[in-house]
């Protein structure tokens, strides 16, 4: 075989690992990724009608805290500055998410609003945000019952169609995702760097792959070539390879579900195309008392789009894993026995010398884009140091 690495699915740890060995190293890269296109779950297409671009797997907008994984960026591709903001509809309203002053002011009279942010910037020392967890254990009352307003009409009835769970049956890291934000900042995310790739991830992904060492084969499960052999070695085709294998796939599927399959939650997208140049107020707006669907994307809304008068949403529904319409692994369901299952299969994968299992499926993770591609980075330093490449 002429590589120097193969990597497993071509989604944005994949590709980030291509690219850097590529263009740092030089390096032979075989990619197999077993959808038909580039970009994991950040691919996008443009619409042949309205010539809007649409993103099939989930709304995505690029933030980073991280120096070093922003410069990567920026060396792959052009980027214009773009700052979420999304909304909530509840109670016929629509707020701020994350959650802030102004939803206080909204749902509230103008003394008792006045009261419950006293009450939060004191109880808090003026942090700019704190979790719903923190406010629901607070022993002040009147926060405590601004938390449970939060927790009844957002946070409960989400997380149990997200999740298909209650929410005393997750991982609290869960709640603390979204924070509530004590001061009128709307922008979604407070990373330094926000921004989308110009012209649409799938555009980046071009850029990022478009080296004559790199080798991608779509449409190929690589399943089908590489398992796991005797003695901690790979079989690629039923030969042993002697070459490092990135797995950027679900680690219980490598293994063959040896020890149970993992929890995930999967998402489906109804798409509607519409005749109007804006349907909602911002890109994003959840709701958490809808009838099945947590949220609607419009995608006219994202700094690239010109929809000439049409716009395109999508409805987004979890689905459970494993169903007809749940057939891709979005989320990990992070809980304490899923956890375990994964250690099980984590300790299996160090068994075998040439295998790398990385990414937000392989690590049985929630990776944000830059925790994911800040992996990759640290992953492509550990394939150099190692013995095998
Ligand atoms: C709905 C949603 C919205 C999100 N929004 C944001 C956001 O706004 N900002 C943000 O920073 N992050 C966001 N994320 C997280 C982001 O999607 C991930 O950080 C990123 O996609 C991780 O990339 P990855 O390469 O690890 O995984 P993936 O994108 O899943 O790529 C893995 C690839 O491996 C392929 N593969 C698996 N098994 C095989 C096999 N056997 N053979 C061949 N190929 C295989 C898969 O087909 C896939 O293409 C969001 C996630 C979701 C689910």
């Amino acid at each position: 075989m002429n590589y120097d690495l193969i990597i497993v699915g071509c989604g944005l740890t994949g590709s980030t690992i291509a690219y850097l060995a590529a263009n740092r190293k030089n390096l032979h890269v075989l990619l197999i990724e077993k959808r038909s296109h580039v970009g994991g779950n950040l691919y996008d297409e443009t619409d042949p009608d309205t010539k809007i671009v649409v993103q099939k797997y989930g709304p995505h907008s690029f933030h980073t805290d991280k120096k070093a994984v922003y410069r990567l960026m920026c060396e792959v591709g052009g980027w214009e500055p773009y700052t979420l903001r999304a909304r909530v509809r509840i109670k016929g309203r629509l707020t701020p998410s994350p959650f802030n002053f102004k939803t206080i002011d909204t749902y509230y009279s103008a003394d008792r609003a006045k009261q419950i942010k006293k009450h939060l910037v004191d109880e808090f020392d003026y942090a700019p945000k704190v979790t719903i967890l923190q406010m629901l254990n607070s022993t002040d009352p009147v926060i405590k019952e601004y938390a449970q307003f939060l927790f009844e009409n957002d946070y409960k009835p989400y997380t149990a169609k997200q999740w298909g769970i209650s929410p005393e049956g997750l991982d609290p890291i869960v709640l603390k995702r979204v924070p509530v934000r004590l001061s009128y900042t709307d922008a979604y995310f407070d990373d330094r760097y926000q921004m989308m790739p110009e012209g649409g991830f799938t555009s980046f992904f071009r850029k990022m792959l478009k080296n004559r060492l790199i080798t991608v084969q779509t449409g190929e499960d690589a399943l089908d070539h590489i398992r796991p052999g005797a003695g901690g070695t790979l079989l690629f085709d039923g030969e042993p390879l002697q070459i490092p294998v990135v797995y950027t796939g679900a680690l219980d599927e490598f293994f063959g579900c040896c020890f149970g399959q993992l929890p995930y939650r999967s998402l489906r997208f109804k798409y509607q195309t519409l005749n109007m140049a804006s349907f909602q107020e911002t890109s994003g707006v959840a709701y958490p008392m809808a009838d099945g669907f947590t949220r609607i994307t419009e995608f006219t809304k994202l700094p690239y789009q010109d929809g000439h008068g049409n716009t395109i949403v999508a409805y987004e529904y979890p689905e459970p894993y494993g169903t007809e319409q749940g057939r891709i692994p979005y989320y990990p369901v992070l809980t304490e026995n899923s956890e375990k299952a994964f250690e099980c299969y984590r300790r299996k994968a160090s068994e075998y010398s040439y295998l790398f299992p990385c990414g937000r499926l392989a690590d049985f993770r929630y990776y944000n884009m830059d925790d994911a591609v800040e992996r990759a980075m640290e992953m492509f330093d550990m394939l150099l140091k190692s013995k095998v490449m």
